[in-house]
């Protein structure tokens, strides 16, 4: 059977974006070299903060001349969370990439608090778009100063702050140094669930109103789990949320499902509506649960 989904980290890869990890500033996405990149439009608005609406209105893509999006539409309210569900390749990561303006589209709109985003700087933009994807980015450096990529001006007191909120201070506490302790990028020292609450102390800090998340599907003890849900949902609240989502808790509770297939919304509702739908996700559903 196709697999479900696939790791948002590809997109990552794909933009060479330096850090693939998380948080609000154009930073995440510097990107090296990659010539559809195109020029802001001329008289582009500096957005200082939005409120989070979304709307993609009958947008349509193709890479080259391979259709990928067609006639995709839909709304979310400011701090809604999307859960973005579909098999591998069905335009889930395409979606997120016409979002943060890697690409734009053929056709059709995208609107953030009513204003098309082709009107606004893609800096000023993507300030506001926060990521936590499946493989956090470390680099070599202190923990402090890890977190502290979020936003560079935080001071010490605001990165322990995040680093509370995302369940991270006691495990960074009962390291010998400390938020002194000096990381590798091979994340040594540190387990792979502890990387993930890094990642989002950082997005915490950096504070977006837009936020993406690709959900882990590697293997992390359950405690460590169960720390990452509950910091990932104190950082969604309040914010609009897209997630490339695998796990059943995740999807279940999110305000909207947009249920993609070969670039086309099949279906999207909540939980409840689409299960009596009886469609795809419902039989996706019915999947996931003899499986477990
Ligand atoms: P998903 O995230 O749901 O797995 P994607 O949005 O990554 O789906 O991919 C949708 C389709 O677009 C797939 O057929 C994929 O092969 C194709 N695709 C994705 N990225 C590129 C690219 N950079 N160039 C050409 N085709 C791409």
């Amino acid at each position: 059977s196709r697999q479900f989904t696939r790791p948002l980290n590809d997109l990552a890869n794909q933009f060479n974006v330096i850090l693939s990890a998380v948080a609000g500033a154009e930073r995440v996405f510097h990107i090296m070299d990659e010539p559809r990149e195109t020029e802001d439009e001329k008289d582009v608005e500096q957005v200082t903060s939005i409120e989070g609406k979304v709307q993609f209105r009958n947008v349509s893509f193709a890479y080259e001349d391979q259709p990928t999006l067609s006639d995709i539409d839909f709304d979310v309210n400011p701090g809604e969370t999307v859960a973005l569900v579909g098999p591998t390749g069905a335009g889930k990561t395409t979606i997120i990439s016409l979002l943060s303006r890697f690409y734009n589209p053929d056709e059709g709109e995208i609107y953030v608090d009513g204003k098309s985003i082709s009107s606004i700087s893609r800096k000023s933009l993507r300030n506001h778009l926060g990521m936590v994807l499946q493989d956090s980015f470390l680099f070599e450096a202190t923990i402090r100063e890890n977190i502290r990529y979020g936003r560079l001006n935080a001071t010490d007191k605001e990165v322990k702050e995040a680093a509370k909120k995302a369940n991270a201070n006691r495990f960074i506490k009962s390291l010998p140094e400390g938020y002194d302790t000096m990381l590798h990028s091979d994340g040594q020292r540190i387990s792979h669930g502890q990387r993930q609450l890094l990642s989002i102390a950082r997005a915490m800090l950096a504070d977006p109103q837009l936020l993406i998340l690709d959900e882990a599907t590697s293997s992390i003890d359950t405690i460590t789990e169960v720390k990452i849900n509950e910091a990932l949902s104190t950082l969604m609240e309040g914010r609009t949320s897209f997630v490339i989502a695998h796990r059943l808790n995740t999807i279940q509770n999110a305000d909207q499902i947009i249920v993609l297939d070969e670039g086309n919304i099949v279906e999207k509702g909540t939980h409840e509506t689409l299960l009596k739908q009886n469609g795809m996700y419902a039989s996706f559903m019915y999947q996931q649960l003899s499986k477990a």
